[in-house]
Order: structure tokens, then C-alpha cells, then sequence
């Protein structure tokens, strides 16, 4: 039970992906800034799998006490639309903290691709798609989304693999065991500017001050190609209110924290408005999702049971 003086010991933090990938990332430098702020530690644990949702289903089933949280990122939207066997229902079995961020993605390939650019990449993938391989963290994953949104801009499939998680993704794109994939530059920053992997494009309107060297896909042509990956905080439906308001002023202190600022800053990203950082806005917010990536995905006809 939350006590008067909750918190009172470590409060978990589930993350639904592998460790050393984006979400992880975020979550790590997250947790620290809400640590200071609930002046306890807050672990990160990865719980990977079926994109997502081994782990945002290990948080429905949580007990209610606020020791348990889950980060997680736009799957929480698409994941309905998936799957036609959730073990949970992101509209009924949490309640809302807030929005934590939204983190563009990059398209990016081993180091040693035979592309120098996007237009060589395409007239690669013109040649050489049957061979191709495009890594994901499963479906539900925001490189699953990324991937398919690519595939249907180029008009073109690929052989997907699918990992626990984009931090291994990235360990097999560096070991050139996988050609590419679409991940957040919280992931994919410091390898891109450490010039271990190549960079096509980012998938913002505009570039990122982070990787101004990076053009935007849509500036290469695919006109409107835009996707952000919007993460928010969560705990178990029946969290008692006192730990949930806690947690809501501790989200959005710690977004105001300078080093989770400059953090982020250096991955590409920021943390989200006030306003946003509420569980008001992450309820709408989330139900606007829902309904606007069922169709999309119910058209790409992808799904899993
Ligand atoms: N968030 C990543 C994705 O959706 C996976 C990860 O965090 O490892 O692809």
C-alpha cells in the first residue's frame, strides 16, 4: 500500500524492450532525474518481447501499490491493432502518469553498406531487396512501425528480423550481421556520429541540431514521411491516487531537470511540454492514437496472434 510518505523504497521502472536500446536509454536518464525527485531509486527493469508487450503486460498485472511503472512508447497505440490476442487493454488496465517525450527516428545501415547516400541505397534496394535484411524490435515496435511506413513509401518489402529489443538490433547492425533499420536517435546518435553506421535520413519536417549533417527523408523525397516516437509513463490500473499524483509531480519536476535536458538534448530529443506531462493529456492523447493507426495498420495487413 502507498503510505502517507510514499515513496518509501525503490520504485521499479519496467521497460518493455531489451537493455542498451532507446527506450532503455530514456529510461535510464529518466529514471535518475525522478529519482532525485522522489529521493529514491528508481531500477530500470527490461522486460523484452512480442514488441512490447511481454512487458507492458507484466505492468497490467503488477500489483497496484506504486512500485511498479512502465515506460513505453507509441506501441502502447499500435499494439491494439496488432494483435488480435492482447493480455491487456491500454485503456483500461493502467493509470495515466504523462507523456515523457516524443524521439524522431533515422534510417540507418552498417558501416560498411555499399551506399554512400539515400539516392545509392535506393538504386541498391532496386538491385539487391531479395537479400536485404531489416532488423526490428518485433511488431508493436517503433522500428516495426518505421519499417513498415518505409516499406510502403518505397514500394518495396523486406525480410525482417526481429529482436528483443533495438539495443541488440544494433549490436548485430555493427557485427554486419543485419543491413538496416529505422531507431530512435537516442539509440542511434552517438553511432551515427561515431561514424559506425551509415545515416540516410531523419524522419522529422526539419533536421536535428544533434545530426545536422543527416537530411530529413522527406527533403530526399519521401514527401511527408514524418514519424515521431512519443513515450509516456504508466502504472497499474488501481495505483492508489496519492502515489499517482507523486509520480505526476515528479514526471513533470523532472522535466524541467538540466542534465535530463542536455541528456537528451545530445540524443536528439527533448523532454515534452508541462502540459503534456499530464495524465489528462496521455489519456487523449493515447485514444487519438489508437484510433489513428488502426486503419493505417489494418491497410498494411500485418498482424500476429
Ligand atoms: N523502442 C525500440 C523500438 O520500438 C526498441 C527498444 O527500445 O529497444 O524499436
Amino acid at each position: 500500500m502507498a503510505s502517507a510518505q510514499y515513496p518509501t523504497k525503490a520504485i521499479t521502472m519496467v521497460v518493455p524492450f531489451a537493455a542498451g536500446g532507446p527506450t532503455d536509454t530514456l529510461a535510464r536518464n529518466l529514471g535518475l532525474a525522478i529519482g532525485k525527485q522522489l529521493k529514491h531509486t528508481i531500477i530500470v527493469e527490461n522486460v523484452g518481447g512480442a514488441g512490447g508487450n511481454i512487458g507492458v503486460t507484466r505492468v497490467a498485472k503488477a500489483a497496484p501499490d506504486g512500485y511498479t511503472v512502465l515506460l513505453h512508447h507509441i506501441g502502447m497505440s499500435t499494439s491494439p491493432a496488432l494483435y488480435r490476442n492482447l493480455d491487456y487493454n491500454p485503456l483500461t488496465d493502467f493509470e495515466y502518469i504523462g507523456l515523457v517525450a516524443d524521439v524522431p527516428m533515422t534510417l540507418i545501415a552498417r558501416g560498411n553498406f555499399p551506399a554512400a547516400d539515400f539516392k545509392e541505397f535506393l538504386a541498391y534496394v532496386k538491385a539487391n531487396k531479395a537479400k536485404m535484411s531489416l532488423a526490428n524490435a518485433g511488431l508493436g515496435a517503433a522500428s516495426h512501425l518505421c519499417g513498415l511506413m518505409f516499406m510502403a513509401a518505397i514500394e518495396t518489402d523486406f525480410t525482417t528480423v526481429p529482436y528483443k529489443g533495438t539495443g541488440p538490433a544494433m549490436n548485430d547492425l555493427l557485427g554486419g550481421q543485419v543491413d538496416f533499420m529505422c531507431d530512435q536517435t537516442t539509440n542511434t546518435t552517438g553511432q551515427i556520429l561515431g561514424g559506425k553506421v551509415k545515416a540516410y535520413g531523419v524522419t522529422t519536417k526539419t533536421r536535428l541540431a544533434a545530426l545536422p549533417n543527416v537530411p530529413t527523408l522527406d527533403e530526399q523525397g519521401l514527401k511527408g514521411f514524418e514519424v515521431a516516437v512519443w513515450h509516456a509513463l504508466y502504472a497499474p490500473k488501481g495505483t492508489p491516487k496519492a502515489a499517482v499524483d507523486t509520480l505526476v509531480k515528479g514526471l513533470q519536476e523532472s522535466l524541467k531537470d538540466a542534465d535530463l535536458k542536455t541528456n537528451l538534448a545530445k540524443l536528439g530529443t527533448e523532454p515534452t511540454t508541462q502540459a503534456r506531462a499530464t495524465p489528462e493529456a496521455l489519456r487523449t492523447f493515447l485514444k487519438s492514437e489508437i484510433d489513428k493507426w488502426a486503419p493505417v495498420i489494418k491497410k498494411a495487413g500485418q498482424y500476429a496472434d
